[in-house]
């Protein structure tokens, strides 16, 4: 009988465990799909012109070539995405062809 029991919690363990692990890779689509789904940074936001954004890196005269927003350290857009979430700005997304000032190289 007791084993019974003990085959139960095991079984009812591993299924807890395996569901709270699987809860984060679940999340990681939607999350993916609500960042496509924000507004894009305006050009009149003050957050952007405190930190010279644009939408385009090769328009700004303070980009160093090559940088932009896709391969900076804070965007949050999946890789190839036209768009996506930058904690600098949050409840919108920036462009990943964009820059502002706080670029920082992913590593
Ligand atoms: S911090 Fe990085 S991802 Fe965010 S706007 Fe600036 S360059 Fe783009």
């Amino acid at each position: 009988m007791r084993g019974a029991i003990d085959e139960s919690r095991r079984r009812l363990l591993k299924t807890v465990t395996l569901g709270l692990t699987l809860v984060p890779v679940a999340t990681i689509p939607l999350r993916i799909a609500l960042a496509a789904d924000l507004p894009l940074v305006a050009s009149d936001d003050p957050t952007a012109k405190a930190l010279k954004y644009v939408s385009d890196a090769s328009k700004s005269g303070d980009a160093k070539p090559g940088t932009k927003c896709a391969n900076c350290a804070f965007y949050q857009g999946a890789a190839g995405s036209a768009q996506g979430g930058c904690p600098l700005f949050p409840g919108k997304a920036v462009k990943a062809a964009g820059w502002c000032s706080s670029w920082n190289a992913k590593t």
